[in-house]
């Protein structure tokens, strides 16, 4: 790592940042489009994307306007009063996936502990009690407390023991096993939470037929259907919202991540079935912050104007099939899964960090994930100039990292 090292901040992090992120060792300045720019000058293209959040690449000149005049406007009022932009913003979201009402807050695992509070309360009025969450292994909903008991992972869970209880990990696309655990009449559940796409373990997708079928156990064993559309929302999978593609209507669904095209924000919608939370129920002082939601209501602008979501779906197809070509040519890619822009190359030899730390010295900003997988989530604006840039030095960022491999 030591030809990484960069002048400036980084040098210094340490004995500020508390170390909860091994961060790559750059400082990054500014950005536009789809590249960022480093504090000693380099250009890099980012197929990252801030994990899945600049859907609109760096500093969209719509966004920084809209965001910039609600700033010089009114930056911040509380929950107490309305504002403008967060009900516009409310009946945008509502209008684009099914009807409903909204509670906004600030991030991801807010929006899936609120997601987490509405399903309790419904257990608590409608299913006399009930109140286990059934998630999927390899899930992940977040970082809170309750959000890593649905969570399920030890490697993230264990050190913060004991967690709040009433969440089961159940196998991925086992209908038996999650049938069983619905009509479990000692531990009841009342939802049924999962991503469309697993992105933080590795972009693993869960079949159309399999959540049609999910959606299916719900209704029949009463239990509501929480979708996590955090990563795979705002178009990034070629609709958007992924659970779109398998013709379901969730019960809840929770969005943070892309929707304010950087900015912070996240959202809860809750359609007829589980709308039960009451004033004193839950809140959130920043939450819907007018800047964040003038921001977010001018992303969601674009991205309609522009059929961004098509594009990012035709746009990764392209990608995959490149990517999957280089298995073709000796490099070591077993696979590519996901869905549009939201990528995980499957290697066959354990490379990712390897492959990764090539990739920026060849200008690109690809994430890796455990020891085999690179998760690409760039921005939706990506065009096939920056594809074939990407494509290229993914391709150089393999053969080095498989030639400084001992199995090579
Ligand atoms: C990122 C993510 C979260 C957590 O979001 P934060 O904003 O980091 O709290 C939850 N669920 C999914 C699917 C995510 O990708």
């Amino acid at each position: 790592m030591a030809e990484l090292a960069r002048p400036g901040v980084a040098a210094e992090a340490d004995q500020v940042l508390m170390s909860t992120y091994s961060r790559v060792p750059v400082t990054l300045v500014r950005g536009s489009g789809c590249y960022v720019e480093t504090d000693d000058g380099r250009r890099l293209l980012d197929l990252v994307g801030g994990i899945a959040v600049n859907v609109l690449g760096h500093c969209h000149p719509e966004v920084v306007a809209a965001a910039t005049t609600q700033l010089q406007r009114l930056i911040h009022t509380s929950n107490l009063y309305f504002t403008e932009p967060q009900v516009n913003l409310a009946a945008v979201l509502v209008e684009s996936a099914f009807p409903g009402r909204v509670f906004f807050g600030n991030s991801g695992a807010e929006a899936n502990e609120g997601a987490i509070k509405v399903a309790r309360k419904w257990g608590q009025l409608r299913r006399q009690g009930a109140y286990h969450i059934l998630t999927l292994e390899g899930a992940f909903h977040g970082r809170t407390l309750a959000t890593l008991a649905a969570t399920g992972n030890d490697h993230y869970g264990d050190p913060f023991r004991p967690l709040p209880e009433g969440f089961r990990q159940l196998p991925k696309g086992d209908l038996g096993a999650m049938e069983a655990a619905l009509a479990d009449r000692e531990r009841p559940a009342t939802a049924v939470m999962v991503e469309p796409i697993q992105g933080e373990s590795g972009v693993l997708v869960l079949d159309d037929d399999y959540l049609r079928q999910l959606r299916a156990l719900c209704d029949r064993y009463q239990a509501l259907l929480i979708v996590d559309e955090i990563q795979t929302g705002m178009g990034r999978t070629g609709t958007m919202w992924a659970h779109q593609q398998a013709g379901i209507t969730p019960d809840i669904m929770t969005v943070a991540k892309g929707i304010a095209g950087g900015l912070p924000l996240g959202a809860v919608l809750v359609g007829e079935r589980a709308d039960v939370l009451a004033p004193g129920d839950h809140g959130s002082t920043f939450g819907g912050n007018p800047v964040a939601c003038a921001a977010a209501l001018a992303v969601f602008q674009v991205l309609e104007r522009e059929a961004i979501p098509a594009r990012a779906g035709a746009s990764g197809a392209r990608l995959r099939a490149q990517l999957l070509a280089l298995g073709g040519r000796g490099l070591p890619v077993a696979e590519v899964r996901g869905r549009g822009l939201l990528l995980g190359i499957g290697l066959e030899l354990p490379l990712a960090r390897e492959t990764a730390r090539a990739a920026l010295d060849e200008g690109l900003l690809v994430n890796p994930i455990g020891t085999s997988t690179i998760r690409l989530a760039p921005p939706l604006i990506i065009g096939e100039d920056e594809e074939e840039l990407a494509l290229v030095g993914i391709e150089r960022a393999l053969s080095r990292a498989v030639a400084g491999s001992p199995d090579a």
